[in-house]
Order: C-alpha cells, then structure tokens, then sequence
C-alpha cells in the first residue's frame, strides 16, 4: 500500500507520506478519513467511543497490503463523530476530491454512520460533473475491536473504487455508500438502522451493487454521466433550509413560529403518506402566505417508501393549492441537501422551485 507518486490534497491537515512510484495500471485511491465508529477507541476513563487517529485505522487493517493498489491517506486535523458534520466538512472532502481529481481512479470517504445519508446526497450536487467513484462507508463497530464490521466494508468500498469496466473506465462514476451488502446511491441513501451490519437503505431506488459471495453490479441502475463532463465543485452550500416534521396535534402557533424563523429561505416539510397535511384552514392559510411571502416550501413524506402524490387525497391537494412543491420521492436528506446546494448557486426562489422539480443526478423519480 501507498506507493504512490500521486500529489497530497493540501487542504486536508495531515496524511500519509507515499513512497515510491505506483507501477502502471495499478488502481491509485484517495481514502479520506472524516471520523466515525470505524476509527474510535473506548476513552479508557468514561468507556465512551472517542475518535482516534487515522495512522491507528491503517495499522489495524494489515490485509489492506494484499490489495495491491496505489492508496493515498488523507484525514481531517481532527477525526469527528459525523453528528458535528456540516456544510463547511462537506466543502472540506470536495476541495480535497476535487484538488486531486485527476490523479486518483476513485475515492473512499471514511464517515461516520449517523449523518453519513447526508453528506453522501451533499456530496452528489457538489461534485457537479463527477464521472469517477466516491464512496463513502464507515462501520457500526470500531474496526479495533475483536468483532467488527469496518475491515470487510473499507476493503470493499477500496474494490468498488477502483473496480472498471470493460472499457477501462470506472463501474460506478457517480458518490455511492457502500455498507454491508449494499451499494446505494448518494442521494438515495437513508441510514435505516443503528445496530444492524446494513445500515443503510435505499427505500425508493434499486441498489446499485451487492456484495456478498461476489461483488455484483446492477449495471441498469447505476448513474451514467452525459458526454465528456468536466468536473465543477460547488462548496457553497446555503443556510436558511429548515425542516418541520407535521404530528397529530400540532399547532398553528408551532407552525407559524417554525416558519418565522430567521434568515429561512426553504423548508422541508415532513408530511403523512402520500404526501398529505391536515385541512384546518388556519394550518395550511400559515404555509401559503409563507410560500407568499417567498419562501420554498418542499412536501417530502415521513414514510421511508413510496412518495408524495398530492393528488390522491383531498389532505394533499391543499398543501398543493396552497404553493407547497411535491419532493416526489425524494430521501429528506436528498431535499435538505439540493435546497443548500440550489440556493448555494444563488438561484431565485423561482429558480429553486423548478430545480426542485427535476432531477439532478438521480435522486428523485419523475415520471416520464
Ligand atoms: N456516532 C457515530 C458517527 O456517526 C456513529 C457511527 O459512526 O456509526 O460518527
């Protein structure tokens, strides 16, 4: 591992140093270490997981060796639990991605699970242009411990990077998580469980790859860039995308104060099934004179599967009449993440609506 002549991304703190130079047609990946479960240790006083450092992740993964390829380590300064991950982090792996783009057949993010979804459906806008394979994993027990799950999921997230097709270019070209058994695209991605070895879901899309006896891949699902697209990085994400999850009881002072709130430009509103909201005036009359007043208002629903049809129910229609834009069947973490990015590119709220309506890079389902 790690002969490589291949350049250091110099935004990321501290690396590995290569030596040597790689040997023709050796696969050459980038691994970005975030932080996360796959790299903790027990704080030896509280028993608490603590992040540890990246030089220790290596050590523990001997057979990393036996691969044979050309593998760069880069880390963030400090390592971090993916539950302080924000857009300044995500602008970080794009700018260390971007920066040494041509010089790697692929990346492998290093993450922690819990907000993983999220910086996978960020990172599938950002990398606007992307035709080479980011993937993300992590592990649901820290990878020094006598059982765990982060060695097979790194060394199979470093093959599905560097794995080819038959004309030499790269199977999977788009940002993909790879956990478990599954590869589930970016922006399709949901973490569904916090004690299962799969993770991760993908409720409204096919996966894109399993990975058991063989790594196999669906060839029909995976994304296929257009033409010769060059890659442009966006690391300006916008703040102001707020989310309001609808209960049973909740009330037109809890939702006007929500929709005040300061310096917001979208929201994502959480809904019931396909997509629907209680008909009392007062609650929908809140959400059109926001929608008036310029705000994006996005329907995604609470259930993981299926989506918004607005029209099916009466419930739904309203939201619809009053200006709120169906996310189809969008993740939640797919429309939080295109709403930063849209409004991140200086779009109008115009701008965004239409956007919203479409889809980028395979997050959402339009029918034809
Ligand atoms: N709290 C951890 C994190 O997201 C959980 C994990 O890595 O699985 O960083």
């Amino acid at each position: 591992m790690a002969q490589s002549a291949a350049p250091i991304p110099r935004n990321l703190e501290t690396t590995s140093t290569p030596a040597g130079r790689a040997a023709a047609g050796v696969p050459r990946i980038l691994v970005i270490y975030t932080g996360g479960t796959i790299g903790m240790v027990s704080d030896p006083k509280t028993g608490a997981l603590v992040p540890f450092d990246f030089d220790h992740l290596v050590e523990n993964v001997p057979k990393l060796s036996r691969l044979g390829y050309d593998i760069v380590n880069a880390r963030f300064d400090a390592p971090i639990d993916s539950s302080n991950m924000d857009p300044a982090h995500w602008a970080k792996i794009v700018r260390a991605i971007a920066g040494s783009y041509d010089d790697f057949d692929g990346f492998v993010v290093l993450h922690g699970t819990d907000t993983m979804a999220y910086t996978a459906s960020a990172l599938s806008f950002m990398l606007e242009g992307l035709a080479k394979p980011v993937i993300l994993t992590g592990s649901q027990l820290p990878i020094d411990e006598i059982r765990e799950d982060g060695t097979e999921n790194l060394i199979t997230a470093l093959q599905i990077a560097a794995a080819k097709d038959g004309d030499g270019g790269p199977v999977v070209r788009e940002v993909a998580i790879s956990f478990g058994s599954a590869l589930v695209r970016g922006n399709r991605s949901t973490k569904a469980s916090s004690t299962e070895f799969g993770a991760f879901r993908s409720f409204n899309y096919p996966l894109l790859g399993t990975m058991n006896l063989h790594i196999r891949f669906d060839r029909e699902s995976l994304w296929r860039p257009a033409g010769n697209q060059r890659l442009h990085p966006q690391t300006d994400m916008a703040a102001g995308i707020e989310t309001i999850a609808l209960h049973p009881g909740i009330t037109e002072a809890s939702l006007t104060h929500q929709l005040a709130c300061p310096g917001a430009k979208a929201f994502v509103l959480r809904t019931y099934g396909a997509g629907n909201a209680p008909t009392k005036s007062r609650l929908v009359g809140a959400l059109a004179a926001a929608v008036r007043r310029g705000l994006v208002i996005v329907n995604v629903t609470q259930c993981p599967n299926g989506g918004v049809d607005e029209t099916r129910y009466a419930t739904g229609d309203a939201l619809a009449e009053a200006g709120v834009i169906s996310g189809r069947d969008i993740t939640a973490e797919a429309a939080i993440a295109k709403l930063m990015y849209l409004f991140g590119k200086g779009l109008s709220p115009a701008e965004v609506e239409e956007a919203m309506g479409r889809s980028l890079v395979g997050e959402m389902t339009v029918p034809a």
